[in-house]
């Protein structure tokens, strides 16, 4: 683990930013700023059923005019398949994944999750799932404050691979944070389930994980995430107004005449301790325009 903050941000290019996505990068990038520390963007396209190219230049596009510049240049999860397959074999020869063709049909019976025993076998097109587990993992979020995980890994069974051959995010995630030293994520609620897989994935390849805070999710007023499944738009291109918005639902609340200087103080005055417990923020009225 590297002893110097390193922070990231991670979309995925399947649409362009909107405004749910420009508060997440805030806050991370707010959290490492503060902290003096590095600040990357890393492309998560290792979905290629979803993801797109053409959004890749257009999110870096948006980032960067809102003065959101990775300190080093931007990584595409595609780029890195082989590393995902060399450590999906590692936790075969340990014996923690198992071949699943189970499909989504034979599955509902158990909500989505996986029972423990499967029938499959390797011969026939498969999946690699996760063994389930019983450890139960505690985690200080300093933002959420104490989090159980106690069934989680119990017949939850993640997949790590497709079966149609892509890597899941959960196995990426993690290999990615490793291999760039991430010291401290800071992302939104709505990844709170995926801590205990995450945390147990760091703990079977022996690496030490990153610290892990969540920020409030903005949530529409039906209380649904600000997602490009439910169509939010584009947010527009380095629009200050726009930013100082995404700021103070971050608790920040401030003036400035531009861009640079809305950043500049918005770095001091950045304080986990003001989100302290909540999990979501819902839009105002007065903001709606910007998802709609
Ligand atoms: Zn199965």
């Amino acid at each position: 683990m590297a002893s110097r903050y390193i922070g990231r941000f991670a979309p995925s290019p399947t649409g362009p930013l909107h405004f749910g996505s420009l508060v997440s990068a805030l806050a991370s990038y707010l959290d490492a700023k503060q902290h003096s520390g590095s600040w990357l963007v890393r492309i998560e396209d290792v979905d290629g059923t979803r993801c797109k190219s053409q959004y890749i230049e257009q999110i870096l596009t948006t980032l960067n005019s809102y003065q959101l510049l990775s300190d080093e240049s931007p990584i595409k999860q595609s780029d890195f398949t082989q590393e995902y397959q060399d450590h999906l074999n590692l936790l075969k020869q340990q014996d923690q994944i198992f071949p699943c063709n189970c499909t989504r049909q034979s599955l509902q019976a158990y909500q989505g999750r996986h029972p423990h025993i499967c029938q499959s076998n390797e011969l026939s097109p498969h999946s690699w799932r996760l063994k389930s587990s019983n450890v139960i993992y505690r985690y200080h979020d300093a933002i959420q404050g104490e989090l159980i995980f106690q069934d989680d890994l119990k017949d939850n069974c993640p997949v790590l691979k497709r079966k149609d051959g892509y890597f899941s995010y959960q196995l990426a995630v993690v290999v990615d944070d490793h291999r760039q030293e991430i010291s401290h994520l800071v992302r939104g609620a709505d990844l709170i389930e995926t801590t205990a897989q995450q945390l147990h994935l760091y703990a079977l390849l022996d690496w030490e994980a990153p610290k892990i805070s969540h920020i409030p999710l903005v949530v529409n007023q039906a209380g649904n995430k600000i997602s490009k499944q439910n169509h939010a738009k584009a947010i527009q291109d380095g629009d200050l107004s726009t930013l100082l918005i995404a700021l103070s639902y971050l608790g920040i609340e401030i003036n400035a005449s531009n861009i640079t200087e809305a950043l500049n103080k918005a770095i001091p005055l950045w304080n986990k301790e003001i989100l302290r417990g909540r999990s979501t923020i819902t839009l105002a009225d007065q903001h709606l325009h910007l998802i709609q």
